[in-house]
């Protein structure tokens, strides 16, 4: 079954097509840093992760930018607050966002243009869009797009233009704002008292760029004036993405991304994670209770990318349920030969994912196989692993469990216990071992040995 996705331009499923064959060029909004990312921000990314693991598996070549955003309103004013240089500021929430990047077993991506590194390309575009006419100078020096003069504004977020003409009056010079403020938004900020130390003096003025020129500028400087597909949370789809398309495609004059990819959001007691709203939670919180990064991963893919997601301590403890059991069989299995992966659930699972990233039911595909008593181990083996390189729930890093002597020891003498029939004494050895750090599940086929 052909790739399919859901296409927020349109607000339709689609067929995936690329635009080359040799190359599909995935562009996905990153971090701002100016504060360790919260959960719902990683849920973006793992949805990104997911939908660049499908195109793998459907052997296109993916070529992957994520931005950093180390300039704007918030790294601004956040470095200020802490009296840190700006550079030194970002760096730091940069080399976090790497490291979760990694315990949540996220493939890096192939660039990570920073905003700083990319002024020149940020004026060059500016320049286009005033000589074009679609944007222009106001009297403090700012420089922002006028969305009376682009005629598609608002495709994306499916605006209303009538109502956009009548009530887009004025200019926005802040990077977010609410739908029925659209209007004028700013390319370019002059520089003002507040910017304190961070400016570019270019062509343009003394100054510093908004936000949205500039994912454009580095989506089309690392990937191509068109580009495959764009991915973000719900949320950026209006301001940020419409910016972004407004911007781009009236200076170059064509599309900018073909598809159009967002994820919902994360919820916590039914309201946005959000950090405005006070009520986030980052990877550290949740490793802090003794949750694994990775039980946060599979809880994400236990919902649709297009679903919101409740995230509650009770959801994160089943996933991390889950995920142990998993880890469980693979230690299990651990030691027996690889086998063939079963196509018949290997294409029941890859149908799934091309099904518009069905994870949900591609998980239950995980589950199928390791219940399946007809299935070889060797062969169940091969199928989660084959599995787990779009799930990356690092299943490929389970080792065999090393016992060590004196706990086998302990494990043969309560077997000995039980099967005399001397139960006391087989609970004195279970705790013994218990205390060693390992306990015991008794099964059909003998005493299993786990880690506690
Ligand atoms: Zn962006």
């Amino acid at each position: 079954m052909a790739l399919k996705l859901f296409n927020t331009l349109g607000r339709e499923l689609q067929e995936f097509t690329p635009l080359h064959p040799s190359q599909v060029g995935l562009y996905t909004c990153g971090p701002t840093v100016y504060d360790y990312p919260h959960l719902g921000n990683y849920r973006s990314y793992l949805f990104a992760d997911l939908l660049r693991r499908v195109l793998k598996a459907n052997n296109y070549q993916v070529k992957h930018v994520m931005n950093i955003t180390d300039v704007d309103d918030k790294t601004i004013k956040r470095s200020q607050d802490e009296k840190k240089g700006l550079k030194e500021f970002t760096q730091f929430y940069t080399e976090r966002f790497f490291s979760d990047r990694d315990a949540l077993n996220i493939l890096p991506a192939d660039l990570y243009p920073q905003a700083s590194d990319y002024l020149d390309q940020m004026v060059a575009l500016i320049e286009r869009l005033l000589q074009a006419g679609y944007a222009y100078k106001s009297d403090d020096g700012s420089v922002y797009f006028s969305i009376a003069k682009d005629k598609a504004y608002g495709k994306l977020a499916q605006l209303n233009l009538n109502e956009l003409t009548t009530n887009a009056s004025g200019r926005m010079k802040t990077d977010e704002y609410e739908k029925d403020s659209a209007r004028d938004f700013a390319l370019w900020k002059a520089w003002d008292k507040s910017d304190g130390e961070i400016f570019w003096q270019t062509s343009l003025g003394k100054g510093r760029p908004g936000w949205h020129i500039e994912c454009s500028a580095m989506s089309m400087a690392n990937l191509s004036e068109s580009f495959d597909l764009h991915t973000g949370g719900v949320d950026n789809i209006f301001p940020h993405h419409e910016n972004e398309i407004a911007q781009s495609e009236c200076a170059t004059n064509k599309p900018l991304a073909k598809y159009w990819l967002h994820n919902e959001w994360l919820l916590v007691e039914g309201k946005k994670m959000a950090k405005s709203a006070g009520n986030f939670y980052t990877l550290r919180n949740i490793i802090d209770q003794g949750y694994a990064p990775l039980a946060y991963r599979y809880l994400t893919l236990t919902a649709h990318y297009r679903k919101q997601l409740n995230f509650t301590w009770e959801s994160l403890t089943a996933a991390q349920t889950a995920l142990n059991k998993l880890e469980d069989i693979m230690r299990d299995l651990a030691g027996s030969e690889l086998g063939e992966v079963n196509e018949k659930y290997h294409q029941q699972f890859i149908t799934s994912l091309n099904d518009d990233l069905n994870a949900p039911q591609a998980l239950a595909t995980v589950w199928e196989v390791v219940n399946d008593a007809a299935l070889s181990p060797a062969e169940k083996k091969a199928t989660l692993l084959d599995f787990d390189q779009i799930l990356g729930l690092g299943l490929d890093q389970i080792k065999p469990l090393e016992i060590p002597a004196e706990v086998q020891k302990l494990v043969e003498e309560r077997e000995t216990a039980r099967k005399s029939g001397d139960f006391s004494a087989s609970d004195t050895i279970r705790d013994q071992i218990e205390k060693l750090g390992f306990k015991i599940d008794d099964s059909p086929t003998g005493p299993k040995i786990r880690q506690k």
